[in-house]
Order: C-alpha cells, then sequence, then structure tokens
C-alpha cells in the first residue's frame, strides 16, 4: 500500500470520527451539522478514493467522483451558517454548477478520459476556492482584531490545504510528489472543529504551539530513530539491535525532550505568556508562608501588576458588616469600594454551579447569542412570550446582564471567585483593558490556583484569629476568675462597713458620703461581674425556643424600673418559627440591648421590639445552596443613633462612650449570639435612632406544643 492509499484512508476515518463527534454534541447548532456534513463527504470522497486505489476499478472511481462533486455545495452551506451569510446566489450556483458537473462525469464514460477527470477536478477545486473566499471578504469586514485573525487562519489554512490537495495530482500528469493532501485536510479539519467549539484566540494560538510543539519533537525523534537504525539496515541482526536501542533511547528521551521543546516553542512563539507563567509559578511558592490577607492581597496583586500584563487588579472579601464583598487592595483604578451581594448575585450563581472563573469576553459574546437567538426565533416562529425556551434564554441573559455590571463595577476582565469552606468569600479580579481575550488557558489555570490560595490564607487567617481569640479569652478568664474573687471580698466588706454607719440615720453630708460609697461600691461589683461574663467560656444550653415569649417576658420585667417617659411597644410576629436558644442567655441580651437603649434617651422616647423570621443567605453566598432559615429580634429606639465612626467599635469589648460604663454589654451581647450560631449588628441612619437585630437559626418546626394566640385558635 502506498502512502497516497494509507493516507486516504487515515483521512476517510478521521474525517468520518469528526462528524461523528460533531453529530453526538447534545446542544448542536445548525453549524455543527452542517460541520458534520462537511466531514461525511469528505470521509466519502477519502473512503472511495483508497477503495479506487486498492481495486483498480473504475466503478469506485465513479463513487469518487460522485463524492468529490458533493463537497464543494456542502463547504459552502457550511461556512454561509458559520459566518452567519444568508444570500450567496453566485457561490451557490457556482457549486451547483462544479457538481454538475462532477456528476456528469462520474456518470458517463467521460470519467475514463483523464482530461475530462481534470477539468471537472479542477472546476470542483475552483468553486472550492471561491467559497474560501467568502472568508477573506469577511475577514476585511469584521471591526474585532480577534475575529479577524480567527477568519486569516481559516482563511490561509484553507488555501494552503487546497493547494497541497492540488499538488497531489501531480503524479498523475508525471511529476512525482508525494501525496499530502489528504493529511492537510484532516489537519485543516480537526483545527476548523477546534475553532468552531473554542472561541478564545489564545486557545487557538496555544493549540498551534501545541501542534508545532509535537511537531519539533516528532522530527527530532524521528531523526534519532532513522539515524541509529538506517545505517544498519543491511544487516538483519544490527538493524533489530539498533531498532532496539534507537527504542529505548526514544523512550528515555520522550519525556525530558517533550518538556523542553514544548517550553522553548512558548518561549520563542509566546514570550510573554511564558514570562507571566514563571512569575505566577514563583509567587505560588511566596504565598505560602503568608498569612495575612491584606499581605497575600498586596503581594499577588503587585506581581501581577509588575509583570505589566493587567491594567487593573483588586481583591475583594465578604464584608462583616453587611451583605456584600469589600474591596481590600486594588491596582489601576479603583474600582468600587464594595459590591453588595445583590449585585454579586450572578457571580454567585455562577460560582455555585462549579465554574472556577468568568471572562467578560465569554459573557458578551453570551449575551449577544442570546441576543441573536431570541431575535431570530423571536420571528421565525413567532414564539410565545411564556415559551419555556424563550423564557430560559430572558433569565440568562437577565443573569449574564448582572455578571456584566458587577464586573464593570469591579473593573475585572476575569473574575476568580474564592472559594471557602463551603462559600464564595470574595473575588480576585484581573483585566488588561489594552487587548481583549488577553490570557491563556494555561495563566487562566495559574490564576485559579492563585486564587485558591489567596482562599485558603483567608480561611486560615481566620481560623488562627479565632484560635487567638480563644486563647486570650482563656487567659483572661483565669485571671479574671481570681481578681474578681480579691476584689469582691473587700468590696462585700466596704459596703457592711458603709452600711453599718446607716447613711439614713447620719447627718445630711456624711449620709451622702455614705450613700455614694455604697453605690459605688455596687458599680463596681457590677463591673467585676460584668467582666466575669465575658471573659467566661459562654456554654448556651440551646433548646428551641418561643422568642416571642422571651422577648414578652424580659420586657414585662424591664418594665418596673422604667420611667414613664419612656414607651416600649412589641411586634411580635405569631408565626415566626421557634429559634434554637437558651432562653436566660437570649433575656440577658435582650436586657442589654433595652438598657442601653433607655440610656441612649435621657429625655425619652420610644423602644420597639419586634421578631420575624428571614432566610439565611439571600445573595446564595452558599455554595451547595443550603439556606438556614434564622429568628428575627429587632431593638430599635428613637434616640440619637450610633455616629459612623462608633458603629463598627461598639462591639469591640471595652469600648464605651457612657461616663459610667464598662463597654462590654455589646461585647458580651455579641458573643452570646455568636455561640448560638447566630449574629447581631447594628444598624443607624443620624438622627433616626439605633436598631440591633439578632438572628438565630430557627429550630426545626415550631413544636405543636406552643399555643397559638387565643384570637387564632377560636377563628381557625
Ligand atoms: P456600655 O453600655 O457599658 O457603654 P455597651 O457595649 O453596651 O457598653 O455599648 C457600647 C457603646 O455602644 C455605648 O457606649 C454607646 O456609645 C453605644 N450604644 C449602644 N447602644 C446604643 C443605642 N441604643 N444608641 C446609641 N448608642 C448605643
Amino acid at each position: 500500500m502506498d502512502l497516497s492509499t494509507q493516507s486516504s484512508l487515515l483521512a476517510a476515518i478521521v474525517s468520518l470520527a469528526l462528524a461523528v463527534s460533531m453529530l453526538l454534541r447534545t446542544q448542536r447548532a445548525r453549524t455543527f451539522s452542517l460541520f458534520a456534513l462537511v466531514c461525511l463527504s469528505f470521509a466519502a470522497w477519502y473512503l472511495a478514493r483508497f477503495l479506487f486505489s486498492i481495486t483498480g476499478a473504475p466503478f469506485w472511481l465513479r463513487v469518487s467522483f460522485a463524492t468529490a462533486a458533493m463537497v464543494p455545495s456542502a463547504v459552502l452551506e457550511f461556512l454561509l451558517a458559520f459566518l452567519g451569510i444568508g444570500r450567496a446566489r453566485r457561490e451557490r450556483n457556482f457549486a451547483f454548477v462544479a457538481g454538475l458537473t462532477g456528476w456528469a462525469v462520474a456518470t458517463t464514460p467521460l470519467v475514463l478520459a483523464p482530461a475530462a477527470r481534470a477539468g471537472a477536478g479542477l472546476l470542483l477545486a475552483a468553486s472550492l476556492a471561491v467559497a474560501l473566499a467568502l472568508l477573506q471578504r469577511r475577514m476585511r469586514q469584521v471591526s474585532s482584531r480577534v475575529e479577524r485573525q480567527r477568519l486569516a487562519y481559516l482563511f490561509y489554512g484553507g488555501g494552503g490545504t487546497l493547494l497541497v490537495s492540488l499538488l497531489d495530482f501531480l503524479p498523475s500528469v508525471g511529476i512525482p510528489f508525494p501525496s499530502l493532501g489528504p493529511l492537510a485536510t484532516i489537519f485543516y479539519l480537526f483545527f476548523f472543529s477546534h475553532t468552531l467549539q473554542v472561541y478564545r484566540l489564545l486557545d487557538l494560538n496555544e493549540f498551534l504551539g501545541r501542534i508545532a510543539a509535537l511537531s519539533a519533537l516528532a522530527l527530532i525523534l524521528a531523526a534519532i530513530f532513522v539515524g541509529l537504525v538506517v545505517w544498519a539496515r543491511d544487516d538483519t541482526a544490527l538493524f533489530l539491535f539498533n531498532t532496539l536501542v534507537a527504542s529505548v533511547v526514544v523512550l528515555s528521551l520522550v519525556d525530558p525532550l517533550r518538556t523542553t521543546v514544548e517550553s522553548w516553542v512558548s518561549s520563542v512563539l509566546f514570550r510573554e505568556r511564558a514570562e507571566l507563567l514563571r512569575t505566577l509559578s514563583a509567587l505560588k511558592v511566596r504565598l505560602a508562608g503568608i498569612i495575612d490577607p491584606l499581605h497575600v492581597a498586596r503581594v499577588c496583586l503587585d506581581t501581577f501588576h509588575e509583570s505589566r500584563r493587567i491594567t487593573h487588579g483588586s481583591i475583594y472579601l465578604l464584608a462583616d458588616s453587611r451583605p456584600g464583598f469589600s474591596l481590600i487592595d486594588s491596582r489601576g483604578p479603583t474600582p468600587v469600594p464594595f459590591l453588595d451581594a445583590g449585585a454579586a448575585r450572578g457571580l454567585l450563581a455562577i460560582a455555585r454551579s462549579g465554574q472556577k472563573a468568568v471572562l467578560r469576553e465569554n459573557v458578551e459574546r453570551r449575551i449577544d447569542e442570546i441576543r441573536q437567538l431570541l431575535g431570530a426565533r423571536g420571528q421565525a416562529t413567532e414564539l410565545a412570550e411564556d415559551d419555556p425556551f424563550r423564557v430560559k434564554l430572558v433569565e440568562e441573559s437577565k443573569l449574564l446582564s448582572e455578571i456584566r455590571s458587577a464586573l464593570n463595577a469591579m473593573k475585572a476582565g476575569i473574575c476568580i471567585p474564592l472559594i471557602g469552606a463551603d462559600r464564595v468569600i470574595g473575588f480576585l479580579n484581573l483585566w488588561d483593558e489594552r487587548v481583549p481575550e488577553a490570557f491563556a488557558s494555561d495563566e487562566i489555570a495559574l490564576m485559579l490556583e492563585v486564587g485558591e490560595q489567596i482562599a485558603t490564607v483567608v480561611e486560615n487567617s481566620k481560623l488562627y484569629e479565632r484560635m487567638r481569640e480563644r486563647d486570650r479569652l482563656a487567659a483572661l478568664g483565669e485571671m479574671a476568675a481570681g481578681l474578681a474573687h480579691e476584689i469582691r471580698n473587700p468590696l462585700g466588706a466596704i459596703k457592711g462597713a458603709a452600711q453599718y454607719l446607716a447613711p439614713a440615720q447620719v447627718g445630711d453630708d456624711d449620709g451622702e458620703i455614705l450613700q455614694v460609697i455604697i453605690d459605688e461600691v455596687d458599680r463596681l461589683n457590677a463591673v467585676v461581674t460584668q467582666f466575669l461574663d465575658y471573659a467566661r467560656p459562654v456554654k448556651p444550653n440551646v433548646v428551641p425556643v418561643d422568642v416571642n415569649e422571651v422577648v414578652d417576658r424580659t420586657v414585662k420585667l424591664l418594665q418596673v424600673d422604667l420611667d414613664e417617659s419612656i414607651a416600649i411597644e412589641l411586634q411580635l410576629d405569631p408565626a415566626g418559627p421557634m429559634a434554637m436558644s437558651d432562653p436566660e442567655q437570649l433575656k440577658q441580651v435582650l436586657v442589654n440591648l433595652v438598657q442601653n437603649a433607655v440610656q441612649a434617651m435621657p429625655a425619652g422616647g420610644r423602644i420597639t421590639l419586634s421578631t420575624g423570621s428571614s432566610h439565611d443567605d439571600p445573595a446564595g453566598f452558599h455554595l451547595s445552596g443550603r439556606s438556614t432559615d434564622f429568628v428575627e429580634i429587632r431593638v430599635k429606639d428613637t434616640g440619637p443613633g450610633l455616629p459612623e465612626e462608633h458603629r463598627e467599635h461598639i462591639f469591640v469589648p471595652f469600648f464605651t462612650t457612657k461616663k459610667g460604663g464598662t463597654g462590654l454589654g455589646l461585647a458580651i451581647s455579641q458573643r452570646i449570639i455568636r455561640s448560638h450560631g447566630g449574629t447581631i449588628s447594628a444598624q443607624s441612619r443620624p438622627g433616626e435612632g439605633a436598631e440591633f437585630l439578632i438572628r438565630l437559626p430557627a429550630a426545626e418546626k415550631k413544636s405543636e406544643a406552643v399555643q397559638p394566640p387565643e384570637g387564632q385558635a377560636a377563628s381557625a
């Protein structure tokens, strides 16, 4: 079997495989089906050529002409669909005439006349060239540089393949030339199928780079093999021995050579990329020694910035105070300082779906695609508003628009969600504004690894902080217990002594001074008790609790000592679920909050306590889609509110603005609520009073033992 016969068979098999792989795609666009048709027509033609060259039967020559006659039309229809061209009368007519001529030759005795065969073959080749010219025409029209380059690859590749295929016919006119057409064709079809599936130009570059590397490697290995084997071909024993030696040499060289050749090809063809890859690999090693998230952010962004491959870089992390992500650090023009959970919805949905990065160009492309699909299908089939396909597309395009706005706000070309234990804890954003599709797949893969490392550092630093806090509190607790004991005993004695002197019976001034001693001793005692409370580890005894009842009970208790100028209002949600809580500790928190509110309104005012329920994770931070129900308790007052500069400190131990305050009330409350797996936060607008929101995990179901309020029971 000669080279031409063998390569024809190979081309038939590969074309057939390409066609099948296209047809097996689940969501097949029309272009894919037409491409499969092109591959099938090539497969049929090459198969007929193969059968003709091994049998020499004129029948297969006829079949080969009949199948070749179909190729131009298939190619033309595919290219028209690929380029989105609707009308091409001239080209279609030409392909039709060429096809008809092919059939005329195939079905008549003309097939035996070499001149007729050559004429028909040239006509078919010409009509293929006309079809390819469409690519060139479109190449000149498109404004996008990337698209133009993509079409240029296809056009020149197609032209080259056609030329090489024509050279295949040189031997039939007596000029010896190796048959390379089938190989060139399968290579081109393979490249085209890759183009159809991969939009990113850089991936195509990479694809070409790999092929270049592979070819270089094959050549080097073949040279070694041939060098060792050829000189011994006359001596069979030596030949066998050398073949064995050559195989061993090739086998042991293949791996190291591949790495060297690949890195050599990539440093020659894509120098910038090789540099970025090197920098990122070094960065990964450097990051391993850092535990502070701010430091990590700085090092990462500096590295990217110094590589001069980005114009914008930023890192956002999940905010503690409100749902959303705060900007931690950035390079280039500053993006928005805060991305709230609503704006991040689309990105979170993407992260939940398992996608590791969002690329601006992919989002834009899909938005365009959907716009076209909606337009085209809407016109063609008058899709009803509620057609499920349409509804799905509309939803997707809404989500994509949200993603696009978030990318714009964060000035991101590529956005990598940072994934913590089970939730998105931030975003790493990079962008090179100067070039579209600035990053190649392997660069993105390394960026993803950097993102993973940032996420690990952030998670670890939180863990470390928690451990430090726990150790600090344990030490503090021990100290406090001893100290409290030492202070309380003399305090008891002082108070007892002062009381013994009976301030009421002593004269005016002395009696007042004695009362001051007793009051201050009480205050000191309260401070020590609170401090002890703060330092002691909180171990809540959580049970399903009706928070309405706890709120009600607490308010009744407090109301006894309340000034008349303070009004307390209750807005309890009777349908709210039970919370998992320790009722005594919850009461302690509520007392704290109400007392703070009372103290904030010396001239009187209103305190509103309300209950309700909410859903954890309204923004979808959780990757598993898991979400918990929460019971909410709000304590709102009409006092002066919390100034902005105080708000982030009020939960810090010993922060107080009150003369006799300890600054421990809110710190203790926060510890208690956190130990319940809940949160406590403060909101306030200047002049509108302060509002504290407690969120506790809901119990599974409201217990049946809880009696509904009477009115409801009667009406039910
Ligand atoms: P303390 O009450 O001993 O000062 P807290 O931890 O309870 O300690 O409160 C810390 C600070 O938070 C208070 O000093 C006050 O400035 C502020 N604060 C707390 N509750 C309110 C409120 N309802 N209105 C205004 N400011 C408040």
